[in-house]
């Protein structure tokens, strides 16, 4: 879709509804954070096309706990959380505010568990390599939600669903993951392996038919499923933005590509 079409769209629906859009990205490599490429050139378009938020909720794939927690911290720091890439990446800061207020209003909100009020973590990769493409003048306020990594995927679509509130505030829910990510089989070239499109595209299709409980129950979907997903800490974040599809909502998807033989990059937006 045209970039200035899409946003003229976003926008007349968020003042029907009063819904901030949400998002899912496939974030893949680090390095996308700091290069131009098909990828990083999608992340900024994103920022283009949708509404200014008044804040971001951040989910990413890095943040993995044993129970739920969220960041207060006024400031959060740029967390550097991989090995082996240039000294240029390692001296990325991104410097937005936190929102310890809205962080207040999740923990008094939610009911499906509690939610603990954390202040060591500040801004993983999964969440400001993305948003340095998409806002690079880190000037709206940003704060993460982790993971609970020993629940399954319903339970992750359930406690999404009581986040969507934070639409009617104008937050941004930011999901950051990859549906394919298996790194034992990856390769530094731009090809894909057919098990690992087959199964971004089963992704797309069970997301338009909004069967998300066959998606969450990932390891009966096949050999494609299982090889895609080795271990499901990328595949997780998603929940937190399919749980907020309902009624007339849309989704657009971008970035719609399987790089490094087994990275899917499909991202979408929901509005
Ligand atoms: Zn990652």
């Amino acid at each position: 879709m045209n970039p200035g079409e899409f946003r003229n769209l976003i926008d007349s629906r968020y003042k029907t509804t009063g819904k901030f859009p949400v998002m899912f990205i496939g974030h893949g490599n680090p390095m996308n954070a700091i290069e131009e490429n098909e990828f990083s050139e999608g992340w900024k378009t994103a920022g283009t096309v949708l509404p200014r938020p008044n804040a971001i909720l951040c989910i990413s794939a890095h943040w993995l706990t044993r129970g739920t927690f969220i960041n207060f911290s006024p400031n959060p720091v740029t967390i550097h959380d991989f090995y082996g890439f240039p000294p240029e990446l390692f001296e990325v800061q991104y410097p937005a505010p936190g929102d310890p207020e809205t962080a207040q209003k999740i923990v008094d909100h939610v009911k499906k568990t509690s939610v603990a009020k954390d202040l060591d973590w500040g801004l993983d990769h999964g969440c400001w390599s993305v948003l340095n493409k998409m806002y690079p003048e880190a000037d709206i306020p940003v704060f993460q939600m982790s993971i609970d990594y020993t629940r399954p995927e319903a339970y992750h679509l359930e406690l999404g669903a009581e986040l969507d509130f934070l639409r009617q505030r104008g937050v941004l829910i930011f999901a950051s993951g990859n549906i394919v990510h298996n790194l034992r089989t990856m390769v530094w070239k731009d090809v894909a392996y057919d098990w690992a499109l087959e199964f971004d595209e089963t992704a797309k299709s069970r997301i338009l038919q909004r069967d998300f409980n066959s998606l969450a129950r990932y390891p009966e979907l096949g050999t494609a499923a299982l090889n895609s997903i080795p271990t499901n800490d990328h595949y997780l974040p998603m929940f937190y933005a399919l749980s907020q599809i309902r009624g007339s909502d849309e989704v657009e998807f971008f970035n719609e590509k399987v790089t490094a033989g087994s990275v899917s990059m499909r991202s979408f937006i929901i509005y």
